[in-house]
């Protein structure tokens, strides 16, 4: 903390890692003998540079632009951009710490990475938003590139900011370079299941969980926090195996629908109007009703999907979902659950799947794009969700698996912190003191 003053959420994200790596350190004492902890909590590079750009009325604007290339031991820096007024060097730092143990739980060549900006985007028009991405590219263009950095999105940053990004790295560099960024639109070098991938897999982490207990989704009431990327498309795949996803929130409040959500109003408000859950609300008629106090996990269910933003669901909210018997959470969002939370689950018994193994399906379809991109390649969709599926049931497996030999069967944090921090250490210590 003496070292990283005030980044209360990397100091959360470290400590949780290191938590788990007790075992692995007595067991492997020379991965201690060339610092590797001390080298892998320190990020190999953080770049912070002015963003100025206009708005529609002529004012100027000065936001703060980041990207930390954290760990590069396993390959090129890979993880999302934030555009969101929290963002600060703590939540980069936090989220880029993460990626390095998600990304090698995925089993492909990627190192960890984060960036973004403190620009809100709300309110904002299509031509704000593209002036604003112009300028952060014009800066952000010199650090990246297919075989160093390879940014895709994350809070804020969706289909249509990845196209404004990739348009000014192609005007600046003159050079049609499809693996610089992630998560592009179907005709210019993106891939099937990109966008579904993240809420896809966070279920079929929690889908493999169920089955260690003879359990599955058929006929289950889901409760869903957020309404962006992950929620809506963790919703759909839930559905889709017949549960019953009744809720979906934003920053403004929560809807319960006691019929489930209706996808495709969903999908209408927030992906083509870019409205509110309220909206949701006013629209569905009798079966939803619209909530702006109090919080989505008072809502009764035996499965709870996080999908908003760190630190949403916390010991007292974790004690009503166990009240009303949860038997399974699985983290879409990054670390959404505070330590107390985790803890008082595990400790209960209920399925709990830290971000970085259920949320990994996300960067593991990014890196499937790399490859359809590096092979000038697009595969189909079907194809490209078996991939999927195979990554998920590789990292559940992989999870459970060093859980089981580190003797915390069940415990799935700490087989993701285990297993990612073994890869990339061997990856460091054989790399030499860099
Ligand atoms: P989006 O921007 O698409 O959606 C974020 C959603 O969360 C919005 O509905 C937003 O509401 C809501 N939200 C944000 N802050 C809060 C809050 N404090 N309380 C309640 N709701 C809130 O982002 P994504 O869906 O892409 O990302 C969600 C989470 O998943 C993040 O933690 C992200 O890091 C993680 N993630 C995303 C991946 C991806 O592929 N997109 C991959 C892996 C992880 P509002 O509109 O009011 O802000």
């Amino acid at each position: 903390t003496a070292r990283n003053p005030g980044e209360s959420e990397f100091h959360q994200a470290v400590d949780e890692v290191f938590e788990s790596l007790g075992p692995v350190v007595a067991r492997y004492p020379e991965l201690l003998d060339s610092a590797i902890v001390e080298r892998i909590c320190e990020p190999e590079r953080q770049i912070i540079f002015r963003v100025p750009w206009t708005d529609d009325q002529g004012t100027v604007h000065i936001n703060r632009g980041f990207r930390v290339e954290f760990n590069s031991a396993l390959g090129p820096y890979k993880g999302g951009l934030r555009f969101h007024p929290s963002v600060y060097l703590g939540i980069v730092k936090f989220l880029g710490f993460e990626q390095i143990f998600k990304n090698a739980l995925t089993g492909m060549p990627i190192g960890g990475g984060k960036g973004g900006s403190d620009f809100d985007p709300s309110g904002r028009s299509d031509a704000e938003i593209m002036r604003f991405c112009q300028s952060f590219m014009t800066e952000l263009y010199r650090h990246i590139g297919e075989y160093t950095d390879v940014p895709a999105g994350d809070i804020g940053v969706g289909g249509r900011e990845i196209g404004y990004l990739f348009g000014q790295y192609k005007r600046i560099t003159n050079r049609y370079e499809s693996g610089v960024l992630t998560g592009k639109g179907l005709s210019w070098g993106g891939s099937l299941v990109r966008t579904e991938a993240t809420g896809y897999g966070a279920v079929m982490f929690a889908e493999e969980m169920l089955k260690t207990k003879g359990l599955d989704f058929e006929g289950r009431d889901v409760v869903v926090s957020g309404s962006g990327n992950v929620a809506i498309y963790a919703i759909e795949r839930a559905q889709s195996l017949g549960a019953r996803a009744l809720t979906a929130s934003d920053s403004s409040g929560y809807v319960v629908d006691t019929e489930g959500i209706d996808l495709e109003l969903l999908k209408q408000i927030k992906e083509v109007e870019r409205g509110r859950m309220s909206d949701y609300a006013e629209r569905r008629g009798a079966s939803a009703t619209y909530v702006s106090d109090g919080s989505v996990w008072d809502v009764p269910a035996s499965v709870a999907l996080p999908c908003a933003t760190q630190n949403e669901l916390n010991g007292r909210q974790a004690k009503t979902l166990l009240e009303n018997g949860v038997v399974a959470v699985a983290e879409g969002a990054n670390m959404p659950c505070t330590t107390d939370a985790v803890h008082m689950f595990q400790e209960s018994d209920v399925l709990f799947a830290p971000g970085k193994a259920a949320n990994a399906g996300g960067v593991a379809t990014s890196a499937l794009e790399m490859q359809q991109n590096a092979s000038r390649d697009s595969w189909g969709f079907d194809y490209t969700q078996d991939r999927l599926q195979e990554i998920m049931r590789g990292i559940h497996e992989s999870c459970a698996a060093t859980a089981d030999e580190f003797g915390m069967p069940g415990n799935y944090v700490a087989g993701a912190n285990i297993s990612g921090f073994i890869k990339v250490a061997r990856a460091m210590v054989a790399q030499g003191i860099i």
